[in-house]
């Protein structure tokens, strides 16, 4: 390929990079552009933890990579490897440079598979599954489908992570599965957390203490898993007490879902555009980047502490390309995005308690004429259909569907009712 200019250049074609080429195509049809991105196949992520609970198949979870980008944009199948932001350059793998007037970088995070050691050697096998992986989310349904009894252990590493709910919804899906075979209470299940409590939103956390008492769940928090033994079915965890102090310890297990370690990916890391933290440095607000003014991030790779959820990126989609269009026509940019995030958290096989909130922790419901959290069997029916057509056929199409999440919330729902 000889070097290439576009108005437009998009690294990563995830939920992000695609939502924004095709929206802005709808916005601006001349504005050429061009979207970098490896991969063939595009997966529904957030469709992974119904998968993995036996509700949902990967192939209606996943599409091909070349329906999805419209024909007027410029695929260009290669991985982003350096960033020159001072020449406005991307070089690619392969070696050929891609130059821009605008950059918007959404090559989403990194599995640390790694950071648990003995973890990459037995994933797949042994009663070792994970949700996070479309090469592993189906033997999660093979593990939860064949066991009778025993150790049930569900882990969450340390934040941020990507859904940060996805670690216990499987968990609660495995319950309610066990439960309907009438076989739960021959199960010891146990929630392995490396953070102090069961959700960062006390809202919510405190409505899902109810739904782990009802499963009778054991939860464990400050337990951090660092090692796995396949073939002994052990489990090491680094806890932390309340002094600070770490110790080891170590747990039988039959199964055990893993959510590993999630960081910015290593090209990020080590790049021009990163923050101390290695995530893409953007403005909370505005995503525009904090010192190359030509470039946006946004979804998972970025440094905003939202919840890293596909239904952030549907907010922050028409923040960035109204912002990218306000500089081509020398304007000022906006400050449109408040942090909005959402974790459809299935408490059962046909109930769903649908958190949103945004910076802050503040809850911000779509819906604030109701509970937000109550598990209703509607959002059950969102998650398995009417989510996926929601990601599918408007927000990658380009399409913006604004419903407009109320921070200043129902009084009748307070956390005291
Ligand atoms: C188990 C699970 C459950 C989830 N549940 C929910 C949920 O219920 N609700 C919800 O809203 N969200 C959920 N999510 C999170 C959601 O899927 C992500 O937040 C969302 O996909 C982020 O979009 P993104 O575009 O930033 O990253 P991605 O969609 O991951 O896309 C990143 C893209 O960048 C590409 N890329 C990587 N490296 C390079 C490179 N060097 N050069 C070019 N391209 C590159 C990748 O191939 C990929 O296509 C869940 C995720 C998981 C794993």
């Amino acid at each position: 390929m000889a070097n290439q200019h576009y108005t437009l250049l998009i690294v990563g074609g995830g939920a992000a990079g695609v939502s924004i080429a095709n929206t802005m195509r709808r916005k601006n049809s001349k504005i050429d552009a061009a979207i970098i991105e490896p991969s063939e196949k595009h997966y529904y992520q957030p469709g992974f933890t119904i998968v993995g609970g036996g509700e949902y198949t990967l192939e209606k979870a996943t599409r091909n990579e070349a329906d999805l980008i419209h024909p007027s944009v410029t695929w260009i199948k290669d991985y982003a490897e350096t960033f020159q932001p001072d020449e406005n350059t991307v070089t690619l793998r392969s070696g050929d440079k891609v130059t821009y007037d605008y950059l918007v970088v959404c090559p989403g995070l990194q599995l640390d598979w790694d950071k648990v050691k003995g973890l990459k050697a037995t994933l797949g096998k042994n009663g070792v599954c994970s949700n996070y992986s479309p090469d592993t989310v189906e033997y999660t349904w093979e593990c939860i489908k064949n066991l009778e009894s025993g150790t049930a252990l569900f882990t969450q590493p340390p934040m941020p992570i990507k859904c940060a709910g996805a670690p216990q919804k499987i968990m609660y899906l495995a319950a309610d599965r066990f439960r309907k075979k009438g076989i739960l209470d021959k199960f010891n299940i146990e929630f392995c957390n490396a953070g102090p409590g069961m959700f960062g939103v006390p809202f919510y956390a405190k409505a899902l203490v109810k739904v782990v008492e009802d499963y009778g769940i054991k939860t464990a928090f400050k337990h951090n898993l660092v090692e796995i033994d396949g073939p002994t079915k052990t489990a090491t965890f680094e806890v932390t007490d309340s002094e600070d102090k770490k110790k080891r310890v170590t747990k039988k297990f039959d199964m055990i879902h893993v959510t590993p370690s999630q960081s910015a990916p290593d090209f990020i890391k080590k790049s021009p555009l990163a923050a101390e933290s290695g995530w893409v440095d953007v403005n909370d607000k505005t995503l525009q980047h904090n010192k190359f003014k030509n470039i946006f991030g946004l979804g998972d790779a970025t440094t905003t502490p939202n919840a890293k959820t596909a239904g952030a990126v549907r907010k922050q989609v028409p923040v960035v390309v109204k912002n990218i269009l306000k500089l081509m026509a020398n304007n000022a940019i906006v400050e449109g995005y408040d942090g909005y995030g959402v974790c459809p958290l299935t408490t059962s096989l046909n109930t769903v308690m649908l958190a949103e909130f945004s910076y802050g922790g503040k809850v911000s419901p779509s819906f604030p004429f109701l509970d937000s959290r109550k598990n209703r069997l509607i959002w059950w029916w969102g998650k398995k259909v009417g989510f996926p057509m929601l990601y599918w056929d408007w927000m990658l199409k380009g399409i913006t569907l604004d419903i407009p999440s109320k921070q200043s919330y129902n009084k009748r729902f307070t956390e005291e009712s």
